[in-house]
């Protein structure tokens, strides 16, 4: 006779989400994409937009491939940086959009009209912006207001502007680091503080924010976390990461995106947001178990309660009608092992795709 071995329950967890990525840009789901090599921010730019120029197939079909791999992989919600400029229009917020929708009910996606090649810098790029709202894009973006745009209340005037115009949030990429990086990040907290904005406005990347040699840090932290501001963070390789606890003692909150997938700007990426979690972690140097299940909860819940999505921020719990059920044995070993959810489930429909 022999004796069955005890299924294990299933590990079930919050739906996953990815507070930041770039569907218009990926190469996901065509042939391999060969990278030219880039010194600097702005070679990464110029080699971004020769590839998208390069692109045979569209934004939609590009963007609903890499969405569809996240969904499978856990992702119920998302904040997309799709660019937006004078040459492009609103052609990449209409792909990502109509991908999006091909996706519906399984995935809440938010849209952000994103200038990547610059604002002031590009002009038709703020009208285009402006259109892009109508066209199916939610946010207004930024760009480095100083380092690339070289007018930092411009710039601000302009994204500000556009967003009271429009009654809509904020979400501006910000790599410029050291003490000059700070001040923009003040000047984005006192407006958006100014503006009455608490709580509606993010920045991405604030690589200034990880460099605890800089005098002002913690002030700058401050405002911050008084304006409400989130950050989002996507763990990149040779970038740097911010000091989690650090943030937690000021108050900041801070969510997890993917970034660039297995784009011009990098091989690496795969949608999955428990690999994001698990690099968010490595990076940052995790040990303990609570420090493992914080990096997954920034993944989940945190971003849920970023972009308002009730049922991931507030989870219910095992019971939830919406969650994510994965064989492992807790969410410690998840954020290791890295698997793929065994089942999703949305409003207690499970996931099933054409
Ligand atoms: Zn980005």
């Amino acid at each position: 006779m022999t004796i069955a071995p005890t299924e294990k329950p299933a590990l079930r967890t919050p739906g996953l989400v990815d507070a930041h990525i770039h569907p218009d840009k990926t190469s996901w789901g065509d042939t391999w994409l060969s990278r030219r090599p880039a010194a600097t921010l702005a070679d990464l730019i110029s080699n971004d937009r020769a590839t998208q120029a390069a692109y045979v197939t569209g934004v939609e079909e590009r963007a609903y491939a890499l969405l569809r791999n996240a969904v499978e992989n856990g992702t119920m919600a998302m904040r997309a940086q799709v660019d937006v400029s004078s040459e492009l229009g609103t052609r990449n917020v209409e792909g990502v959009r109509a991908a999006a929708e091909r996706l519906a009910p399984w995935l809440t996606v938010e849209i952000v009209a994103f200038p990547q090649f610059g604002l002031l810098r590009n002009p038709g790029t703020l009208e285009a912006m402006a259109a892009s709202l109508d066209a199916g894009a939610d946010l207004v973006g930024g760009i480095d207001p100083g380092g690339i745009e070289g007018d930092l209340h411009g710039h601000l005037d302009a994204v500000f502007g556009l967003a009271d115009r429009a009654g809509r949030d904020v979400d501006i990429h910000l790599h410029d680091g050291g003490e000059d990086g700070l001040a923009q990040i003040r000047e984005i907290a006192r407006r958006t503080v100014a503006g009455g904005r608490q709580g509606r406005v993010t920045i991405g990347h604030a690589f200034a924010l990880c460099d605890a040699s800089l005098p002002s840090l913690g002030e700058t932290l401050d405002r911050v976390a008084e304006a409400g501001i989130w950050i989002a963070t996507c763990a990149l390789g040779a970038d740097p990461v911010p000091d989690i606890d650090l943030l937690e003692r000021h108050g900041v909150r801070l969510a997890l995106g993917s970034d660039g997938v297995r784009d011009s700007w990098s091989p690496f990426g795969t949608g999955s947001m428990v690999d994001r979690a698990h690099l968010l972690a490595y990076r940052t140097g995790a040990i303990t178990d609570a420090e493992l299940e914080r990096a997954f909860r920034i993944a989940t819940q945190h971003g849920g309660e970023m972009l308002g999505v009730s049922e991931i921020a507030d989870w219910a719990g095992p019971e939830s009608p919406t969650r994510l059920e994965f064989a492992a044995d807790g969410i410690p070993q998840l954020v290791t092992d890295r698997p793929a959810p065994t089942r999703v489930l949305r409003d207690g429909a499970e996931l099933a795709l054409p």
